[in-house]
């Protein structure tokens, strides 16, 4: 029996700290000053320094970014019985804290132009619910969605637009940050994103006096005395000071990040986009990604998890498309409007390893696995 070599991991997308170490300075800023937690100076330069880069008025650094979204319905006054129209196409972080508030999630399509919510769906539903109390839209992989629809199907109706922008820290549309459209913008630094904090996140707002009022909902709700009082529903949702001096390092090496991802999109695309019902994600001349996952859709006798399983196979990390909300089975009591563009794009969707640490020769083993299932097979 011949003894076969276990290849290195391939990884989809996974935490990558800076060459320079930025991020033990910071933290070795709070540990000389005994200052690890609870807030501190890192947390509040992390603060300004995110707000500036992504052109907000103010930040509040959380615990994550499901903590975030969370506190963006609450400033929105979404409560008890209340309708939050949600982008299907997405993880299920963007949906749960719809139910943390006890309101009523109902699921809007994907376009095939963005991957991201479809204005005409949007509409649809606008239609059918015009009580609504508020929108969550995503940008998807780093893909923007199509704002100006959506900000002024929004200013219509009235309606409060929160834009979960987890995955599309360094996306931009129309030369604006994502994430800064809406009433309230949402990142995440979760392990797998563009730049980590090993776990956390970031609510952006224009709105400060909204800013501060979630730093208070996130520290306790504790009330201006000396004694403990709370006149409010408190939680324990803040990010710490060791964690946002990983932040500050992180965020200085996001225009690298960004450019190796848009690197590894293009050997991809090269690569892989003459082949038999391969085709990329969708790109539009108003929107400049962060790239995060390079993804693609594949529409031929090869089917999607043909590709995967021969890349794991071959030890490399590769993903479906999110499953839509609305056929989970946790959210599917709830109303979808929309017309199946989701479910397709689930159905032949593949996210590659988009490692900000691989190297050419990781590329080329990747596209080389997938060149010889989909021309095998053709
Ligand atoms: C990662 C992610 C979140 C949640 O962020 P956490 O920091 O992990 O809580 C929310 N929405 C989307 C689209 C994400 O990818």
């Amino acid at each position: 029996m011949e003894a076969t070599e276990v290849k290195e991991r391939i990884f989809l997308s996974s935490p990558h700290m800076s060459d320079e170490g930025y991020e033990m300075e910071y933290i070795k800023e709070a540990f000389d000053t005994n200052w690890i937690a609870p807030l501190g100076e890192n947390v509040n330069q992390f603060e300004k320094e995110f707000a500036t880069k992504v052109g907000s008025k103010a930040a509040a650094a959380l615990s994550s970014g499901t903590a975030a979204i969370h506190l963006a319905l609450k400033a929105a006054g979404v409560g008890e019985g209340d309708i939050v129209f949600c982008q299907s196409l997405t993880f299920s972080a963007t949906a749960n804290p719809i139910i943390y508030q006890n309101a009523i999630p109902v699921f809007i399509d994907s376009d095939e132009k963005t991957w991201n919510m479809s204005p005409e769906a949007l509409e649809e539903a606008f239609e059918k619910y015009p009580n609504v109390k508020a929108v969550i839209v995503v940008h998807l992989y780093g893909l923007s969605a199509d704002m100006d629809k959506i900000l002024e199907l929004c200013k219509k109706y009235n309606v409060t637009l929160i834009e979960d922008a987890a995955e599309s820290l360094g996306t931009y549309y129309k030369g604006q940050h994502t994430g800064t459209f809406g009433d309230y913008g949402i990142f995440s630094f979760n392990g797998n994103k563009i730049i980590t904090t090993s776990g956390g996140g970031m609510l952006v707002s224009n709105n400060e006096e909204k800013i501060a009022k979630a730093r208070f909902w996130a520290t306790q709700s504790r009330d201006q005395a000396r004694h403990y009082q709370h006149s409010e529903l408190g939680f324990n949702y803040r990010m710490s000071n060791v964690v946002a001096g990983i932040g500050r390092g992180q965020l200085k090496v996001l225009d690298q990040r960004v450019e190796k991802k848009r690197y590894i999109y293009e050997y991809y695309k090269r690569e892989l986009s003459e082949l038999e019902g391969v085709q990329f994600m969708p790109s539009n001349e108003w929107n400049e990604p962060n790239y995060w996952l390079s993804s693609m859709t594949l529409t031929s006798i090869v089917r999607p998890a043909d590709v995967m399983e021969a890349l794991e196979r071959e030890n490399i990390e590769s993903r479906p498309v999110w499953k839509p909300m609305h056929m989970q089975p946790f959210f599917k009591k709830y109303d979808f409007v929309g017309k199946g563009v989701s479910e397709r794009l689930f159905g032949n969707g593949i996210c590659l390893p988009s490692d900000t640490k691989m190297t050419d020769g990781n590329l080329e083993r990747v596209v080389k696995v997938i060149k010889s299932v989909i021309e095998e097979n053709d």
